[in-house]
């Protein structure tokens, strides 16, 4: 069902991205990215490709439970893969047997142990090299913007060996905020491992106004109902297919427009403030000025509208180079575009969240 509030796993069920599904499907490079703004798509495409790469390996490690951390130990990311690996049972012998004799491993029956201990320290490499013997395998790094909260350990030698070594190995990357994507590959910085590296980049966009009106006439004739308020629906809130699919969801069981619009709006604006609000666990001490920024971007704005209206706020100056962060972080972090000379809100419901 194309409103299916879920992340989709069957290719029927999602919506004019055949081409980007082709394109995954082929994994043109070592390395690839799946980038795009929350909700549109990005864990539906990779669950629908995993699932038709029938003779592929595949493990998945969801790093947006980490979303609300300021870091990510190694111990974490470790205890994601092991559970991970053992979930997949009894498929994954050849995988266990190469685990075998590696340092940091214990395998007690069927079931593997990682250890991060400094003198039996299990290394990701290792884990690279022993799905090379096993044969054709994926990793993929599900929001991994969150893989910058790393501390102890460096995860980039491991995918630039991967990537420049390892043939039967894939890595498929995928984030929301996209500037952190780049940031946490270090591609431009001439010192990383990964430096230069050409990757195969899939980004999912928001649905135009005619793909988003296609999408919910479809959603609704699949379950035989008859709406003729699309086009009010996507001007109300706009082309993430993510909330679009709410929407749908919500009319289906309510079949009340007002409430299933407003149910919609209450449910967006809900998660965007709190993801928001994990965003500035970190920046805390400028937390009042993120969102007095975030409320002059709303309706978009110049640079100068940005700086008096924070200025205003507070009764002090506020240097160029401080706005210029804040406006830098809001950009890496998907939170805002800039259009020209103006900064505006990267998806509507962003801006009618801070309204
Ligand atoms: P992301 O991983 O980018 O945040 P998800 O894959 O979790 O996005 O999708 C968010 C929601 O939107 C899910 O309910 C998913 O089913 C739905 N969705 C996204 N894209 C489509 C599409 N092209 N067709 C149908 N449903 C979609
Ligand atoms: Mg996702």
């Amino acid at each position: 069902m194309l409103f299916d509030p879920t992340p989709k796993v069957d290719r029927k069920d999602f919506f004019d991205r055949e081409k980007e599904i082709e394109k995954l499907k082929r994994l043109e490079t070592p390395i690839v990215l799946v980038l795009g703004l929350r909700r549109t798509g990005k864990s539906s495409l990779i669950k629908i490709v995993l699932n038709e790469l029938k003779d592929y390996l595949s493990i998945y490690v969801d790093l947006r439970k980490y979303e609300e951390k300021n870091t990510i130990t190694y111990r974490d990311f470790l205890l994601d893969l092991q559970n991970e690996i053992n979930r997949l049972g009894k498929k994954y012998n050849k995988l266990i047997d190469a685990l075998k004799n590696i340092k940091g491993v214990k395998i007690l029956g069927n079931e593997v142990k990682f250890s991060w201990s400094k003198e039996e320290r299990f290394s990701f490499s290792s884990l690279l090299d022993s799905l090379e013997q096993t044969g054709k395998s994926v990793i993929v790094l599900d929001e991994a913007q969150e893989l910058v909260k790393m501390r102890g350990v460096n995860l980039l030698p491991s995918l630039a060996y991967a990537f420049d070594n390892l043939k039967n190995v894939k890595i498929i990357i995928s984030g929301s905020e996209m500037g952190m994507v780049y940031d946490f590959l270090k591609v431009e910085d001439s010192s990383s491992p990964l430096y230069g590296r050409a990757f195969s980049t899939i980004e999912l966009k928001p649905f135009d106004k005619e793909t988003a009106i296609k999408f919910l006439k479809k959603g609704f004739e699949e379950l035989n109902i008859s709406f003729n308020k699309e086009e009010e629906v996507y001007e109300t809130i706009g082309g993430i297919p993510g909330w679009l699919t709410y929407f749908g969801f919500t009319y289906y069981q309510t079949r009340n427009y007002e409430e299933s619009v407003r149910k919609t709006l209450e449910y967006a604006k809900k998660l965007i403030y709190r993801e928001f609000e994990n965003f500035l666990k970190p920046r805390y001490i400028a937390k009042e000025r993120y969102y007095t920024a975030m409320r002059t971007i709303s309706n978009c704005a110049s640079w100068s509208e940005i700086k008096r209206s924070l200025e205003a706020k507070e009764g002090i100056e506020i240097s160029d180079s401080e706005i210029y962060n804040y406006l830098i972080q809001l950009l890496k972090h998907s939170w805002i575009v800039k259009e020209d000379d103006k900064y505006c809100p990267s998806e509507p419901l962003i801006g009618k969240t801070f309204k």
